[in-house]
């Protein structure tokens, strides 16, 4: 049976459709849940005829229009194309993470017998061992950013041994023009105080550490925690050094983890992962249902909070929330053995921590060195575009055929899902949907809540912005909910934003603000300028040119009196000498009609300067008009 291409499902009495390829979902009205019955299999004429007794015909052709655009946008509907089977059947297999736990005590005494004699002797043996899980990874990565995971348990033994690596793994991945992250993992940590909502459940602490600072005193700082109260950890992490970010890790032990997740909330983690492979992996009798239950619940709590504004990252809403946000379906969530591996502390090498305990899964020695490809080639095959059953599935975007640690742990294959385990995933997933879909008419940026929260090397314009304005004004980039208010912007308004632009007609609607909301023009950025309490005040773009280090900016304050406010000015003066320390602006330029005096003064005022002035280059009721070009290097 071909799989479904456009899902409808009832959520909490609401009617919600989502793309299966593309995963773009929307609510559905009375007209568009009928008519997406038919659509796209019917002939428009035949689906205006069967609806002509139920809707106007004008309103079944409004809407099939929309669709139309959506399809032609490749928002919804994207035509297969042959390049994308041929990839479909590649299997990938170059390494993007490897996780590894160092030998110490009884541990490294059998890897001083094993490397010790034929390593540098001024290396440990655990050193030795590190450098070369670090020499695997970077001998097998393909061009994807790539991962190393220093696995601790209970505590951090020895800091010092994992900073050195840390500078190792750094140099050695710039010399291997490789972008690499490293992350020290703790798990299993014992913990003081410990709130009664999170007994039952496992703990892990987690810093991400990216760029070249040293890490060395913040490592230390958390190899120092003994038996340490949430808070403390949560503090150590928060100052673990520039470029690191702290996380915490929780593996539900039963379905009762609602209040958990609240409580380490509660004590201000920023970055909260839920373990649900792990847990079904530890505990394959785990009632899915029930799990999927407590997930629709933490959804559904993590949605009002974002609504409220009170933004945080929750894992895996948060990355399923900007899957669909971004309109990028994840068809293998699972990397396990073709795109990770975890070396254990024996040298054993895994597809992931998870398989480690059986020795049928062992594929391979760090002390011989060698990698059966046959025992790891089965682990190419995961993923929703792989497995048969996955195929056929609605969900298969988002879920991304599960984790083989599940399948095995549940059937005793690695590609057979236990049905009972996704009916439950598929039912969370499609509460999730509902979620995503109520936050999204409110207009909450999921891009932002899923990176502004995690460090990804250099900041954005948007994170220069934000970080720039956060005391007298803000900024955001536009959102699908702004489309009204925009239009009513735009609409006949003479400012040289709107009229001397090459993307804007003066008569937009609604509708293709919203649209231009959700698919962002090339390089150009456009954003909303707001007061602290939130309420939009003007619009900012920017549009890099070809020049290296040029770009075309314009300014739009709705309030001709904001034109003159000094925390205005003060504002975007601190921002221009940000872009230019970290964007690598370095001239700017924008155009003004003559008629817009207040925005001459405010950028004389912020130090632009007048560089000439097209004539007539402007043609607009009937008159033509002289443009005045402003330029500054910053
Ligand atoms: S829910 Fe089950 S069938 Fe659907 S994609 Fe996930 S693993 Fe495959």
């Amino acid at each position: 049976m071909a799989p479904e291409m456009l899902y409808r499902f009832i959520e909490d009495d609401r009617r919600f459709v989502i793309d299966t390829e593309t995963c773009f979902c929307f609510e559905c009205d009375d007209i568009s849940w009928d008519v997406l019955e038919l659509y796209p299999n019917t002939p428009v004429n035949r689906i205006k005829h069967l609806l002509k007794d139920r809707h106007d015909p004008n309103e079944v052709e409004e809407v099939i229009g929309e669709l139309e655009w959506l399809r032609h946008t490749s928002a919804i509907l994207p035509k297969p194309i042959k390049e994308d089977a041929s990839k479909k059947t590649i299997r990938p297999n170059a390494l993007e993470s490897i996780s590894i736990s160092l030998p110490h005590q009884g541990a490294e005494n059998r890897a001083r017998r094993r490397w010790g004699a034929t390593k540098n002797e001024a290396d440990s043996p655990a050193k030795a061992f590190g450098l070369d899980a670090i020499a695997l990874l970077l001998a097998r990565a393909g061009d994807q950013p790539v991962r190393i995971v220093f696995v601790e348990e209970q505590a951090i033994h020895d800091p010092d041994l994992i900073a050195d690596l840390c500078r190792h793994a750094q140099r050695s991945a710039k010399l291997a023009d490789r972008v690499l992250t490293v992350e020290v993992l703790v798990r299993n940590v014992p913990c003081s105080s410990l709130p009664a909502d999170l007994e039952g459940h496992g703990l892990s602490f987690s810093v991400v550490m990216s760029g070249d600072s040293d890490f060395q005193a913040g490592l230390r700082a958390i190899a120092a925690l003994n038996n340490a109260s949430l808070a403390k950890w949560e503090k150590a992490l928060r100052s673990a050094g520039e470029g690191a970010t702290g996380s915490v890790t929780l593996r539900p032990g039963n379905a009762e983890f609602a209040s958990g997740v609240s409580a380490l909330r509660n004590a201000g983690f920023n970055w909260i992962r839920l373990d649900l492979p792990g847990s079904f992996a530890v505990n394959p009798t785990l009632d899915a249902d029930a799990m999927a239950d407590t997930l629709n619940e933490v959804a559904r709590t993590y949605a009002e909070s974002l609504a409220a504004n009170k933004y945080y990252r929750l894992d895996p809403i948060a990355e399923l929330f900007n899957h669909i946000y971004d309109g990028k379906p994840n068809h293998r969530a699972d990397p396990t053995g073709a795109h990770t591996l975890y070396i254990d502390r024996d040298g054993g090498i895994y597809p992931n921590a998870e398989f480690s305990h059986l020795e049928t899964f062992k594929i391979g020695s760090l002390e011989t060195g060698e990698i059966d490809e046959e025992r790891r080639e089965p682990f190419f095959d995961i993923g929703s575009q792989s497995v048969g059953v996955c195929r056929a599935c609605w969900a298969r975007g988002l879920c991304g055929g599960g984790a083989a640690a599940v399948h095995h742990a549940r059937t005793g294959s690695l590609h057979t899902p236990d049905e009972t385990w996704c009916n439950a995933q598929r039912k969370w997933l499609a509460a999730l949907v509902a979620s995503f879909n109520v936050l999204s008419s409110k207009g909450v940026d999921f891009t932002r809540v899923y990176q502004s929260l995690t460090l990804t090397g250099k900041p954005s314009v948007f994170a220069a912005l934000r970080s720039v304005f956060q005391q007298t004004v803000g900024m955001r980039p536009i959102e699908e909910a702004d489309g009204e208010m925009l239009a009513g912007w735009e609409e006949w308004n003479d400012a040289a934003y709107f009229s001397f632009s090459e993307t804007t007609v003066l008569m937009t609607t609604q509708y293709d603000r919203e649209m231009d909301a959700l698919h962002p023009q090339g390089q150009q950025q456009e954003l909303m300028l707001i007061h602290p309490d939130g309420t939009p005040f003007g619009l900012f773009r920017v549009k890099p040119e070809r020049v290296k280090g040029a770009a075309d900016v314009a300014f739009y304050f709705r309030n001709e009196a904001d034109y003159a406010a000094d925390k205005v000015r003060k504002g975007i003066q601190t921002l221009l000498k940000q872009a230019g320390g970290q964007q690598e602006l370095r001239r700017l330029t924008t155009s003004v009609t003559a008629e817009e005096t207040g925005l001459q003064q405010f950028l004389e005022a912020i130090g632009f300067e007048r560089e000439g002035t097209l004539r007539e280059a402007l043609f607009l009721h009937d008159a033509y008009h002289d443009i005045h070009l402003y330029g500054i290097t910053v």
